[in-house]
C-alpha cells in the first residue's frame, strides 16, 4: 500500500503564521504537526512507500524534516503560491503519475486523529473505496466541511461540499482509502472533465454518484486544523491528554496561553526609567494544570522531556533546573502570604527558549495566572507583572526589568503597549502597518557572556546616575534631558558617557516611534529601528557578530524599512519592518547567506500582535 499525505496548501486562514512556514510543520505537542499522522502510519502492516506532497515554497523545509525518515518521499509540485497551487486533486495527481498502481491510503496533512487506521483499511478491503466519516457535534461546523449520508450498508448516498444547510451531523474527513487500480481511472476522468481540482470533497461529491463509496465511521477524536483556534485546540486535547498520561487520574484541568514578546523599540530603558514598546506575538506557552489535593507541586514541561520536578509546599528551594521560573512565582506568592495548594503543572511551548523572545517571562506569568484563577487568589491582573518580576529577579536571580511580563500579561491584539517604566503608566498603541510587518530573525545565538555583560551595563548605568545626581535633581538616567548631558558630560568617564547618551536618546527615539505608529509614519519608524541598532551597537555595545552578519545581510532586501537587534543583545533576534511582498525573497536569500557566513540556520518569524496571558475555556 502507498499513502499520500496531502501538504501543498498555503494555509492562508493561518496567514501570517504560516507565511514562511507550512501548516504541517508547525508543532503540536512538542512534534510537527505532520509526525502526528507518521506515528499513526507506523502502526499500519505493509506500508511501502508514503508520499508527502508538499509546495516548491516549503520543499526545503519537508526535506530537512524528512532526513532519515524511513519510507518518506518528499515531492514538489513545482507551485510557489496559492495563486499557483494544483489543489488537492491536482496533487494526488501528480502523486500517482510518479509511482506504480496500487492501494492508496490519502490523508490530509492537516488532520489530527486518534482513530486506529488498522480499522478502516480492513473496513475498505471489504468493501471498495472508503472515506472517513465523522460526527460532529456543532452543525455549524459542517458548513465548513463536507457532509455525508450513509445507507445502511454504508454506502455514500447523499454528499455535499461545504453545505449551506447541513442535513445531517456526519460530516466527511480527508482520509481515504482506494483498492489497486481505480484511483487514476477516476481521476483521470474527473480532471479531464474539467472539473474542479481543488477541494477533496469535490471528488468524492462526483465519484460517488459513478461508483460505490463507503463511509467509515470513525468514533476517536479528530480535528482539522483549518485556523488558529483549532489549532490551540488540538495543542490542549493532547496536553491534557498527556496530562492524565503522566500524572495518573486527577482532578477536571484548567488551560492556559500565554504569548512570548518582541520589543519593538526601548532597548536598555527598562531599569533606567524610560520607555518601552513591546508587543505580544503569535508564539505561546499553553498549560494544562490541576489541583492534586497534596501539598505538593509537580511540574513537567515537553521541552525538557520527560522529567517531573516535584516540590513540596512548605519547603519551596531552588531546584536549578528550568522549573526554578515558575517555581519562583509559587515562592513569591508564599512569602506574601497567599494561601494556595498543590497542582500538576504541564508545559509545551513554541517559543524559543532562551531565544529572546522572553519565553521565561511568558513560563512565569502563565504559572501565576493559572494558580490566581484556580485558588482564587484575587490577585488584581496589574499585579501579576511586578510578582513574576520578583520571581526571575530573587528566585532565579536573572536581574530583569518589568517590560517582560508586563507585555505578556497586559497585551491587547492588533497593538504594541508604550509604557513608561518610571512609574508604570501605559497606553495601548495600535499596530497599523498597511503592506508591512513587523519580521523575527533570529540568529540562534545565545551568547554565555550575555547575562553577565546585561549586569554590567546596569552597573554602568547605576554609576553614571550617581555621578549625575551629584549635579542635577534626577531620579533616573531617563530624566536626563539631552542639554543637562551636554552641561555634564564630561564629569562622566568616557565608557559612561556612551551608554549614558544611548539611554537618553533611546528614550526620545521610542516616544518618536510610538506617535509615528500612530500617524502611520512606517518609513520614519523604519529610520529610528536602525537609529536604535546604531546606538546599541556603538554607544551600548551589545551587539555582536552574528547580529551584524544578519543585519548587513537584511539591508540588501529591498522593501525592508529598518532593522535592529532586540532583546538584551549578544545574539537573540533582530526585528525588521518589511513589505509583505519581499517577505519571501527575505527568508531564502537572508536564510542562505547568513547560513553560508555563520554556519548557523536563522529562524523567522512574522509577528501578529496578540492578547496577553488568558484562560482557554474553549477547549472541545
Ligand atoms: P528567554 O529569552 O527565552 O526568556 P531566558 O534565559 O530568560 O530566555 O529564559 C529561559 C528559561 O525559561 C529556560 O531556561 C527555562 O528555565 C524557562 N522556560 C521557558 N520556557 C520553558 C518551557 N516551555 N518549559 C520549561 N522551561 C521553560
Ligand atoms: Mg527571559
Amino acid at each position: 500500500m502507498k499513502v499520500i499525505i496531502l501538504c501543498a496548501g498555503y494555509a492562508t486562514r493561518m496567514y501570517p503564521l504560516t507565511l514562511v512556514k507550512s501548516k504541517n510543520l508547525l508543532q503540536i505537542e512538542g512534534i510537527p504537526m505532520i509526525d502526528h499522522i507518521i506515528e499513526k502510519l507506523k502502526k499500519l502492516p505493509n506500508i511501502d512507500k508514503i508520499f508527502v506532497i508538499t509546495n516548491n515554497k516549503f520543499f526545503d523545509d519537508f526535506q530537512i524534516w524528512g532526513k532519515d525518515k524511513d519510507k518518506i518521499v518528499i515531492l514538489n509540485d513545482g507551485s510557489n503560491s496559492d495563486k499557483e497551487r494544483l489543489g488537492a486533486i491536482g496533487d494526488i495527481k501528480f502523486v500517482i503519475e510518479r509511482t506504480e498502481d496500487d492501494e492508496f491510503l490519502i490523508i490530509a496533512g492537516d488532520n489530527l486523529f486518534e482513530f486506529d487506521l488498522n480499522d478502516f483499511i480492513n473496513y475498505g478491503r471489504k468493501k471498495g473505496i472508503t472515506i472517513g466519516v465523522k460526527r460532529v457535534e456543532d452543525i455549524n461546523l459542517i458548513r465548513k466541511y463536507s457532509q455525508v449520508i450513509l445507507d445502511q450498508k454504508g454506502k455514500i448516498i447523499y454528499f455535499e461540499e461545504k453545505p449551506e444547510n447541513p442535513k445531517s451531523k456526519d460530516a466527511a474527513i480527508c482520509v481515504y482509502y482506494f483498492p489497486k487500480g481505480v484511483l487514476k481511472k477516476y481521476l483521470e476522468e474527473y480532471l479531464n472533465q474539467g472539473k474542479n481540482p481543488d477541494m477533496a470533497g469535490l471528488f468524492i461529491q462526483y465519484l460517488h454518484k459513478i461508483v460505490d463509496v463507503y463511509g467509515f465511521v470513525f468514533q476517536d477524536k479528530w480535528f482539522d486544523i483549518g485556523d488558529i483556534n483549532q489549532f490551540h485546540n488540538a495543542n490542549f486535547y493532547l496536553l491534557n491528554k498527556k496530562l492524565e498520561e503522566k500524572f495518573g487520574k486527577g482532578e477536571n484541568p484548567y488551560f492556559f496561553i500565554a504569548p512570548g514578546r518582541v520589543n519593538i523599540i526601548g532597548e536598555h530603558t527598562d531599569y533606567n526609567g524610560g520607555f518601552v514598546m513591546p508587543f505580544a506575538i503569535d508564539l505561546y506557552i499553553y498549560l494544562a494544570v490541576r489541583k492534586n489535593n497534596k501539598n505538593v507541586a509537580n511540574f513537567m514541561s515537553l521541552q525538557f522531556k520527560d522529567n517531573i520536578i516535584s516540590v513540596e509546599l512548605k519547603d519551596i528551594k531552588k531546584t536549578n533546573t528550568w522549573a526554578d521560573y515558575p517555581l519562583g512565582v509559587l515562592s513569591v506568592l508564599k512569602e506574601m502570604g497567599y494561601d494556595f495548594g498543590g497542582a500538576d503543572f504541564l508545559f509545551e511551548s513554541n517559543i524559543p527558549i532562551g531565544g529572546g523572545l522572553s519565553s521565561s517571562g511568558a513560563i512565569e506569568v502563565i504559572t501565576l495566572t493559572s494558580l490566581n484563577d484556580i485558588f482564587n487568589l484575587n490577585i488584581e491582573k496589574e499585579k501579576i507583572p511586578f510578582l513574576c518580576q520578583k520571581a526571575e529577579n530573587q528566585f532565579v536571580g536573572a536581574r530583569c526589568g518589568i517590560m517582560d511580563q508586563f507585555i505578556i500579561t497586559m497585551a491587547k491584539k492588533e497593538n504594541a503597549i508604550l509604557l513608561n517604566c518610571s512609574n508604570n503608566e501605559f497606553n495601548y498603541i495600535p499596530i497599523n502597518l498597511g503592506d508591512y510587518y513587523f519580521l523575527i530573525s533570529s540568529t540562534n545565538v545565545s551568547h554565555s557572556i550575555a547575562s553577565g555583560e546585561y549586569n554590567k551595563r546596569r552597573a554602568e548605568c547605576e554609576h553614571g546616575l550617581k555621578i549625575l545626581k551629584n549635579f542635577l535633581n534626577i531620579k533616573t538616567l531617563s530624566d536626563l534631558t539631552i542639554e543637562q548631558f551636554e552641561k555634564y558630560k564630561d564629569k562622566l568617564p568616557e565608557l559612561i558617557r556612551k551608554r549614558v547618551l544611548h539611554v537618553i536618546n533611546e528614550n526620545q527615539r521610542t516616544k518618536m516611534a510610538s506617535e509615528c505608529l500612530i500617524k502611520g509614519d512606517i518609513e520614519e519608524l523604519g529610520k529610528l529601528l536602525n537609529e536604535s541598532h546604531i546606538s546599541l551597537r556603538d554607544l551600548y555595545e551589545v551587539s555582536c557578530k552574528e547580529v551584524e552578519i544578519m543585519r548587513e545581510e537584511t539591508l540588501k532586501i529591498k522593501g525592508v524599512l529598518g532593522t535592529r537587534i532586540t532583546g538584551g543583545g549578544f545574539g537573540g533576534c533582530l526585528i525588521t519592518l518589511i513589505n509583505k511582498d519581499s517577505i519571501e525573497k527575505f527568508i531564502k536569500q537572508v536564510g542562505k547567506n547568513y547560513k553560508e557566513k555563520t554556519g548557523i540556520t536563522p529562524g523567522f518569524h512574522i509577528c501578529q500582535a496578540v492578547d496577553g496571558c488568558l484562560s482557554f475555556s474553549n477547549l472541545q
